[in-house]
């Protein structure tokens, strides 16, 4: 059993942001931000390749209002909504999460840069991406 479904099952502790029949968010253990939230679906899938339709729907329905309520209950300024897929993405726990880290400034200690790598040619790219 995979670390956040032992989590889910209450064999290991966790302070619980939000819960129902499908969805558990809890704290990060390790906070980026003040309120940095983990939002895990109840069943276990690996990542986004991996979730059926229908437990992406659940996590999608409570993201919007879950992220309100930190931001406002924080005074942040606004929240990063991350999700690393695979090892090469920085995924660290094998099973489909969704971070929300709210901001309060441009020191908080997350760095996020979105740097151009070499320029494409975007009607390729565009063929590939479609199949
Ligand atoms: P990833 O790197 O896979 O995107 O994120 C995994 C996250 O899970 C990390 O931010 C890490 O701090 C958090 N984490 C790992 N183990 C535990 C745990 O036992 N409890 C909680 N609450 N968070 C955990
Ligand atoms: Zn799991």
């Amino acid at each position: 059993m995979c670390i956040f479904c032992k989590i889910i099952a209450g064999e290991i502790p966790s302070a619980k942001v939000y819960e129902d029949e499908y969805v558990l968010a809890i704290l990060d253990i390790s906070q980026v931000t003040y309120g940095h939230t983990l939002v895990l679906p109840k069943k276990h899938c690996t990542d986004i390749l991996d979730v059926d339709q229908e437990t992406m729907m659940h996590i999608a329905s409570i993201l919007p209002n879950l992220s309100k309520k930190i931001v406002s209950n924080t005074k942040a300024l606004g929240c990063n909504i991350l999700s690393n897929q695979g090892e090469v993405a920085g995924q660290t726990v094998n099973h489909l999460h969704f971070h929300i880290i709210p901001r309060y400034g441009s020191d908080d200690s997350i760095v996020i840069n979105f740097n151009e790598s070499k320029k494409q040619d975007l009607d390729e790219v565009l063929k590939t991406i479609k199949g």
